[in-house]
Formats: structure tokens, sequence, C-alpha cells
């Protein structure tokens, strides 16, 4: 395995205008990632969502606006959702690879594979 590049999970601006309907997240090393926020949601990595072992698994039909963003540390965002859902914890490394993933999955009905555990 080779490490990853400090600077692909270094976010250097996030942007959540209100009303928005996507996530934009550049990256020190050039990248942007763009997350449409349901995309965001479906893959919560909370345990009241996800259970405590196993792969993330993507839920679909939930709310998907964005009440607040907060900074966890210096390693994570945590989103609390219009319904008063907030204990999904986003680390840089999760929001990095769902950008990948959602860069390659393309359009909105792609299937959503599950994510290894390994890098929430
Ligand atoms: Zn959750």
């Amino acid at each position: 395995m080779t490490t990853p590049d400090p600077k692909s999970t270094t976010p250097t601006m996030v942007r959540a205008p209100v009303g928005a309907t996507v996530l934009e997240i550049d990256w020190a090393d050039g990248h942007t990632s763009v997350l449409p926020n349901g995309f965001m949601r479906g893959y919560c990595p909370c345990a009241g969502c996800q259970g405590h072992s196993g792969e993330i698994k993507f839920i679909p039909g939930q709310n998907s606006e964005i009440a607040s963003i907060e900074e966890v540390g210096a390693y994570a965002l945590q989103f609390t959702w219009g319904d008063g859902h907030g204990s999904g914890i986003y680390t840089f490394r999760f929001l990095r690879r769902l950008g990948e993933l959602r860069a390659a999955e393309g359009a909105d009905d792609a299937p959503r594979p599950p994510i290894p555990r390994s890098v929430t």
C-alpha cells in the first residue's frame, strides 16, 4: 500500500452556500471534490446509520438539507441535516474518497457501492 499524499486529505476551502444542493471541497493538492448533499447523507458513517461493523452502505431517501457544518478537530467535518440528524463524522479522508467515488460514478442514478470502513 502506498501512503497517500497528505495534501490530498487537507482541505483548503469548503463551499456550501445556503440553498445549494452540492458541497464543494478544494484540497491542498489542487483537486476539487463535488459532493451532492444527498450523496453525502446516504453515506452517513455514524453508528446509527451503519451499525458498528461492516461496510459503509448507501442509504437512499433521507433528508439532504445541510443545516450546519462544523469542523471536528483538524481531521473531519460534522454535518447536521435538516431532520436534525447530526452524529455522522466525515473524516477528510472519507470525504475525499466520496468525491472520487462520485466522480467515477457520474449519474445520479448510478449504483452506490459500499465503502470499506477502513476509509473512514
Ligand atoms: Zn448517520
